[in-house]
């Protein structure tokens, strides 16, 4: 089915950037459609406490803060539909995008679509996920009540699983490739501090152990080659994220690793009228905070854009690449 209404502007992405889009956009009256995936709410849906969002001096559950925005923007009007785009024709004016056969079409888009867990890829960890194998330690930790859990990753996401899974297993090995870890110093001493926390490294995991439940993990030392088994019935990988952007990689500029461009200082891509905010765009600082800020700006850019087309009806749009 197809609609013939042309909005002003669709966000495509539930999360804390688009959000905030949302919120900003609705306030300007430009009557945004939220397209925010099927799990709505992103990352922060499987993030526990949330403790460096500023305004909430007692922290946040991640679920009930993404809850709270999205109320915000629906407040101001903002509407939602909750499904995943399934494709993108940003070739020219109108853009459209479809949800399944449904199609939408817009003056403008802001793409907000986060990114994604990473995995190690291995066709042991594959077939061992939902059993035993997590990348999501809210969701899954209170299986491993009383039982030994490995953490893979060096990072703050490692970390916070690890201090949060301590609450269920009996003990946390967080496993690193090397003996640096790049987890801010608080995080770091909070796990060292910690009774139930122990550390592996610089070992990989070259194979997640088990038939039809992980019973633990073979490691190798990264430095001596050395291999070892360790026990575990919970693995739970946290070791980055990948940016959501399948959609568009052939339609918009992006870097090596998929993240999308913008213009320095802007969220404008290299299509004029299309906008990319939060994770999706952005590498280095990844935070709930920053990218609000960047559903901020997105809005405020899209706005723009938009009084500048009313300003001027028989402009022609010009792709450039
Ligand atoms: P990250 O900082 O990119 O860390 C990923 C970790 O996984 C690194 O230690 C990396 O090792 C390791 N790794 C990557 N690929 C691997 C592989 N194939 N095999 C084994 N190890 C691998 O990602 P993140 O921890 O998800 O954090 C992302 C951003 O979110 C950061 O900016 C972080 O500060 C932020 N964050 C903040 C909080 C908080 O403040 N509460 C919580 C979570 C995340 P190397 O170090 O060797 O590269």
């Amino acid at each position: 089915m197809s609609t013939n209404d042309v909005r002003e502007l669709v966000i495509i992405g539930g999360g804390p950037a688009g959000y905030t889009a949302a919120l900003y956009s609705a306030r300007a009256d430009l009557e945004p459609l939220v397209i925010e995936g099927f799990q709505w709410g992103g990352q922060l849906m499987v993030t526990s406490d949330v403790e460096n969002y500023p305004g909430y001096a007692d922290g946040i559950m991640g679920p009930e803060m993404m809850a709270d925005f999205r109320r915000q923007a629906e407040r101001f009007g903002a509407e939602f539909v909750t499904d995943d785009v399934t494709r993108v024709d940003l070739s020219e004016q109108p853009f459209r995008i479809w949800v399944g056969d449904e199609e939408y079409r817009a003056r403008a888009v802001i793409v907000a679509t986060g990114a994604s867990a990473r995995w190690l890829g291995l066709d042991s960890e594959q077939r061992l996920q939902g059993r035993g194998v997590s990348a999501c330690a809210t969701c899954d930790g209170a299986f491993f009540r009383d039982k030994p859990i490995v953490v893979v990753g060096g990072g703050d996401s490692a970390f916070e699983e690890a201090l949060f899974l301590t609450r269920f297993g009996t003990k946390v090995t967080i496993v690193h490739r090397r003996n640096d870890f790049r987890a801010s110093q608080i995080m770091v001493k909070r796990a060292i501090d910690h009774h139930k926390i122990e550390f592996l490294t610089p070992y990989v995991v070259d194979e997640v152990l088990g038939d039809n439940a992980v019973t633990g993990v073979r490691l190798r030392n990264t430095e001596t080659g050395e291999t070892i088994e360790h026990d575990a019935q919970g693995v739970f990988v946290a070791i980055g994220h990948e940016p959501n952007t399948k959609l568009f990689v052939d339609q918009l500029d992006h870097d090596e690793n998929g993240y999308l461009v913008t213009r320095p200082g802007s969220t404008e891509t290299n299509i004029p009228g299309v906008f990319a905010v939060g994770d999706v765009q952005d590498h280095v600082y990844r935070q709930a905070v920053t990218a609000a800020g960047s559903g901020c700006m997105g809005a405020l850019d899209a706005e723009r854009y938009l009084a500048a087309l009313e300003g001027h009806p028989g402009t022609a749009l010009t792709v450039s690449r």
